[in-house]
């Protein structure tokens, strides 16, 4: 967080950071994986590269130019492009993973020795078509038609190896080949066991299917919900203890909220609602989500980035309901863990990695922690590549979040810098409380009032001239804003100091309104929240640029 631009500036380093991973000597085939226990750290191919890193990563390029206007790594993206969509097949419109590992278990090994997991021979992972499908689905939004075809095959292909019980769909193993494996259906071990791997889909599959009138989709998705509804990782009450993202239970929620809202099933919102509640009473005020949530051991005290996408994302749909008061969670998470996960200083990642080589210390710059303790950064055996795509995810999410707008009115939710073709918001913090919008055509202005603001604390002006504070629901409301004028909300940044426990350590943070600027004890390897200095650096706000895209449009 070094500008006003603070979400896209992170999204062009994401950018960045994505373009250095792909290998143009293997088709630009993503690297998913980069080895902290080689000396110094090595890019490594895994078994997660073909379908769900290629898939994340045509996604978050895809996002990553909407937030920045960014016009240049054309050729890589259209050659990761043919290399994605090449994982699909013609017939059944499948994602597979390829026959090309050289030993049994070499990936899953990294993760747990003595898992026993085959993942040898051309198969499919249901983890491994979630990615696809969020890709497909970006890619359609934004007006490729060519993609429709493609997702009505994949859909059809997926209903063709789900079970239909009555009104239910499942999926009877976590992988599925014309040959099957025995030990498929007899899980013992991760991933193979917690069955919201095998639903994670329903992110996209929710989407695609209110955007297309897909009635298979539609069913599928459905159906797919109310099995997960009885039999998945979660009970009713919506109190789980399972990896939040890795583990599906936050992907599979988001899926289901958003079916409830768009085909008009309350008790699927409620149960969302329940299990986003649940999440947040676990997660720190700074947005300190756990990865293994209620569990035991080195996961409950780590933080991985493509669940804080997850976290936007469920907080996104569940907003849609009406519901106003997740703002400030997405607001205080997208400031703090979020920007902290991202690894931004070269200097620092050269100490921490002596000798390493330049090009994977640029796969490393930009992207994104999988495994982040409160404090610290590089504590796992290495980095991850779907954390560059889920932060991407998490970035756009919230950026397109901050500004709304119709016809006659716009609305400003969260304190953030961003515009589209016809507003422009600037905002100061943890600068100065301050949030500026212009309009290119005369609108109805209402600013949110961050969450820690006292409704009497905040003075609205227009051209720098005081007017009468006008406040509904905790919206500053400015009325009709001509073009040329400039409508503000000031506030009193708050400072304070708070304590958080998390995994049976507890962390001391200074706050300057919704920003950590410190955290103790401090980090050891890479540590964060190291942004006290930052305070006095005010840096320029960038007007509205006429010639950049700023998409208006709800993409997700
Ligand atoms: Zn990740």
């Amino acid at each position: 967080m070094k500008s006003i631009n603070w979400l896209e500036d992170s999204a062009s380093h994401a950018m960045d950071c994505l373009l250095a991973r792909l290998d143009s000597t293997r088709e630009f085939r993503p690297y998913f994986w980069v080895d902290f226990k080689a000396s110094p750290p090595e890019a490594r191919h895994s078994y997660w590269d073909t379908c769900d890193i290629a898939g994340r990563f045509v996604d978050g390029l895809a996002l990553a130019r909407l937030m920045t206007g960014r016009k240049d790594g054309k050729r890589e993206e259209e050659a990761l492009k043919k290399y994605f969509l090449a994982q699909q097949d013609d017939k059944d419109g499948l994602f597979y993973n390829p026959d090309d590992e050289q030993d049994t278990n070499t990936e899953m090994s990294k993760y747990l020795p003595e898992a026993g997991v085959l993942t040898t021979n051309r198969h499919v992972d249901l983890f491994c078509q979630r990615s696809p499908l969020l890709a497909l689905t970006t890619l359609l939004q934004m007006g490729d038609q060519s993609m429709l075809p493609r997702l009505e095959n994949f859909v059809r292909g997926l209903a063709a190896i789900a079970v239909k019980d009555g009104e239910e769909y499942s999926f009877p193993a976590y992988r599925w080949a014309v040959e099957m494996k025995a030990e498929w259906y007899h899980p013992v071990n991760l991933p193979e066991k917690w069955l919201g791997y095998r639903y994670a889909l329903l992110t996209p599959l929710a989407r695609y299917a209110e955007i297309s009138g897909d009635v298979l989709a539609r069913d599928l998705a459905l159906g797919l919900s109310r099995h997960y509804l009885k039999h998945g990782d979660v009970p009713p009450d919506g109190r789980y203890r399972a990896n939040t993202h890795s583990g599906g239970v936050l992907p599979v929620t988001a899926g289901i909220a958003r079916l409830g809202l768009v085909f008009d099933k309350p008790e699927l919102v409620e149960w969302a609602r329940k299990v986003f509640d649940w999440t947040c009473q676990n997660t720190s005020e700074f947005g300190f989500l756990p990865d293994g949530l209620g569990m035991e051991g080195f996961w409950s005290g780590t933080c991985e980035t493509c669940a804080l996408a997850d976290f936007v994302h469920l907080a996104l749909v569940l907003n849609q309901t009406g519901e106003t008061k997740y703002w400030d969670a997405i607001e205080r998470l997208a400031r703090n863990q979020l920007m902290e996960n991202q690894y931004k200083d070269a200097e620092a990642v050269k100490r921490t990695f002596p000798g390493i080589a330049p090009e994977v210390l640029a796969m490393l710059l930009g992207g994104f922690e999988c495994a982040a303790f409160p404090n610290d950064l590089f504590n796992y055996v290495g980095a991850e590549a779907c954390c560059i795509g889920g932060g991407l995810r998490a970035l756009y999410l919230t950026w397109r979040s901050v500004l709304e707008t119709d016809k006659t009115s716009a609305r400003v939710n969260m304190a953030a810098t961003r515009s589209d073709s016809r507003v422009s918001v600037t905002a100061f913090e943890p600068w100065e409380g301050l949030v500026e919008v212009r309009v290119a055509q005369a609108l109805d202005v209402q600013i949110r009032l961050p969450g820690f603001v006292r409704e009497d604390q905040v003075t609205m002006t227009v051209d720098g001239v005081p007017i009468e504070v006008k406040l509904i629901d905790r919206k500053a409301c400015f009325g009709k804003v001509k073009p040329g004028q400039k409508a503000a909300l000031h506030y009193p940044l708050a400072e304070s100091e708070r304590d958080s426990t998390i995994a049976g350590n507890t962390y001391r943070t200074r706050w300057v309104g919704n920003t950590v600027v410190s955290i103790e004890p401090v980090g050891i390897r890479h540590p964060i929240y190291q942004r006290r200095q930052l305070l006095g650096q005010r840096q320029v706000a960038r007007v509205m640029d006429a010639t950049r895209s700023y998409p208006s449009r709800i993409y997700w």
